[in-house]
C-alpha cells in the first residue's frame, strides 16, 4: 500500500487526501491549522459569508422598488463574526469527521522535508519523523504585504483581519482592485461603511473585459464609493483619525481603516523544499501538467504552485493527483475552461474564451449578447443591471465562452461552464426549454 504524505489541508491537501483513501493509499495529512485550510478560515467561506449579509442588505435596500416599505436596520460585528466562525467550524467539522471516516491520518503540526523520502513533523508534544512513499504540497499562500505596509490589525488590514472588527469602519480604504479587492468594495459598502477604493490601473477588474468593469464601477458609483483611479499607493500612514494612504502622484486618501488586498504569496519558506530537492521559483513550486515537481514521487497543488488561485481548482487538482498516484488515466486540467467568479452585487462570472481575448489572439468568433432589462424574471424581481454574453465558433457553432454579470451569475453560469466543458453548440443552447419566467432564459436568448 502506498504511503502519501500531504503537507497542508486546505481544499487540494483534504481532495486529495480523501480520494487517495477512498482508492486504497495509507494516508497522512500534516496540518498547522484547520482542515479546510485558508479557503475556510480566511478565504471563500469567511468572505462569502460577509457577503451573504451585504447581499440582504442590499436587497432590503431595494425593497422599495417591489413596494415593500422596510429599513435595512443596523448589522451587529459582533454577530457576524460570531456567524463567520461558527459556519467554518461546521465545515471544518464536517471534514474532519469525512478525512476520519475514510482513514486518513491527521497530524496537528508543521511539516519540513529533512531528505526526498523523509519529513519532520513538529507537534505540540515533540517531533515526528515520517518515511514516505510520495508526498504532497498543498501548503498554500497568504496576503502580500509590501514592504510601505505595516499592518497592525486594528486599522491597517490584510483581508484576514476584516472578519472581526470590533465595528462596522467608518470609511474603509480599500487598495488593490481585483477580484478581491472589489469584493470587499461591496461589503463594506453594503455593511454601511464609507468606501474609498484606490486603482492603480485605469479600470478595476485590471484584467478583465472593460465592458464588464464598467457595469461594476457604474454601480460602486451609484452606490456612493469613490474611485480613485490610476493611483498606486505607496505608503499607509496611521494618524489621530485613522489612517492616510499615500499615492504615487501626490494624492492622499483619507479614512478610517485601510484594507489591503494586493494579492498572495506562497507559504513555502519554512519547508526546506531544498532538502527534498524540490525545484521552486520564489518560493512557487514548478509542477507539470500532472501536478508533478521536480521530484517525481512529490506532487503540488493550490497556491503554493503559482497556478489559478481558486480553491474550486486546488480540489480538481487534488482529485487529479489521487487518480494519478494510483494509475488511473488522467486528464490534465483545462485551465482555459474554468469558471471564474467575482462575488459583488451585481454579480460577474465568466468561463472560457472572452470576446475580448479572441480579438487579442485575432481569433474570429461570434459574440452575442442580451441585456437582463430584457428578461422578465430580471424586471419583476427587480434586477435589470448587467448582461449575458455568449462567444462561439462561427464555423461549427461550438460554444466557446460565456460572462454574465448580473444577479446570481455565479450560479447562472454553470449552464454556460457545462456548455463549453462538452462543446455544446449554440443551437443546442437554443433549443434546450427552460423554465419560465427564470434569468436562466437570458443564457438561451443570448446565444441566438
Ligand atoms: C479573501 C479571499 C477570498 C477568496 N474567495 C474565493 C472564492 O470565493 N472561491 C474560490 O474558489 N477561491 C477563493 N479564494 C482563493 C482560495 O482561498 C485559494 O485559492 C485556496 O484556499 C487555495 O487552496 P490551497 O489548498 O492551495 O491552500 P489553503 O486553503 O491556503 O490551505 C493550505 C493549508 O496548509 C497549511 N500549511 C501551510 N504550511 C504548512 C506546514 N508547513 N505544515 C502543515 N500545514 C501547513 C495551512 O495552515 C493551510 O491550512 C479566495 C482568496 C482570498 C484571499
Amino acid at each position: 500500500m502506498k504511503h502519501l504524505l500531504i503537507v497542508g489541508g486546505g481544499p487540494a491537501g483534504t481532495a486529495a487526501a480523501t480520494t487517495a483513501a477512498a482508492r486504497g493509499c495509507r494516508v497522512t495529512l500534516v496540518e498547522k491549522s484547520i482542515v479546510g485550510g485558508a479557503a475556510h478560515l480566511w478565504d471563500c467561506i469567511p468572505s462569502k459569508t460577509m457577503t451573504a449579509t451585504a447581499v440582504r442588505i442590499d436587497s432590503i435596500r431595494n425593497a422599495a422598488k417591489l413596494g415593500l416599505v422596510a429599513e435595512p436596520g443596523q448589522v451587529d460585528p459582533r454577530q457576524l463574526a460570531a456567524r463567520i466562525s461558527k459556519i467554518s467550524e461546521s465545515i471544518t467539522a464536517s471534514w474532519n469527521q469525512l478525512l476520519g471516516s475514510q482513514g486518513v491520518e491527521l497530524i496537528r503540526g508543521t511539516g519540513r522535508f529533512v531528505g526526498t523520502n523523509t519529513a519532520e513533523v513538529e507537534t505540540e508534544t515533540g517531533t515526528r519523523r515520517i518515511d514516505f512513499d510520495n508526498a504532497l504540497i498543498s501548503t498554500g499562500s497568504f496576503p502580500r504585504v509590501p514592504p510601505w505596509a505595516e499592518i497592525d490589525g486594528e486599522r491597517i488590514l490584510t483581508t484576514r483581519d476584516a472578519y472581526d472588527l470590533p465595528v462596522i469602519p467608518e470609511h474603509m480604504v480599500v487598495i488593490g482592485s481585483g477580484v478581491t479587492g472589489v469584493e470587499f468594495v461591496h461589503i463594506f459598502n453594503s455593511l454601511g461603511s464609507k468606501v474609498t477604493i484606490v486603482v492603480s490601473r485605469q479600470q478595476i477588474l485590471p484584467h478583465r473585459d472593460p465592458e464588464v468593469a464598467a457595469v461594476l464601477e457604474a454601480d460602486f458609483i451609484e452606490r456612493g464609493v469613490k474611485l480613485v483611479i490610476g493611483a498606486r499607493a505607496e505608503a499607509i500612514n496611521r494618524t489621530d483619525e485613522g489612517v492616510e494612504v499615500v499615492c504615487d502622484d501626490g494624492r492622499i486618501v483619507r479614512g478610517s481603516h485601510a484594507l489591503l488586498a494586493i494579492g498572495s504569496i506562497p507559504l513555502t519558506a519554512s519547508l526546506d523544499l531544498e532538502a527534498a530537492g524540490i525545484e521552486h521559483d520564489h518560493g512557487y513550486i514548478a509542477v507539470d501538467e500532472f501536478q508533478v515537481t521536480s521530484q517525481p514521487h512529490i506532487y503540488a497543488a493550490g497556491d503554493c504552485t503559482g497556478q489559478m488561485p481558486l480553491s474550486s481548482v486546488a480540489s480538481m487538482q487534488g482529485k487529479k493527483i489521487a487518480q494519478h498516484l494510483v494509475g488511473l488515466p488522467v486528464r490534465p486540467i483545462d485551465y482555459s475552461k474554468v469558471t471564474q467568479a467575482v462575488f459583488t452585487e451585481p454579480e460577474i462570472a465568466s468561463v472560457g474564451l472572452e470576446d475580448i481575448q479572441a480579438a487579442q489572439e485575432g481569433r474570429k468568433v461570434r459574440t452575442t449578447k442580451v441585456p437582463f432589462a430584457a428578461n422578465a424574471r430580471g424586471v419583476l424581481q427587480g434586477y435589470q443591471g448587467g448582461f449575458v454574453k455568449v462567444v462561439s465558433d462561427p464555423a461549427t457553432g461550438v460554444v466557446l465562452g460565456g460572462t454574465i454579470v448580473g444577479h446570481r451569475a455565479s450560479e447562472l453560469i454553470g449552464i454556460l461552464a457545462l456548455a463549453v466543458q462538452v462543446d455544446v453548440r449554440a443551437e443546442e443552447l437554443i433549443e434546450t426549454i427552460l423554465v419560465h419566467p427564470s434569468l436562466s432564459e437570458s443564457i438561451t436568448d443570448a446565444a441566438e
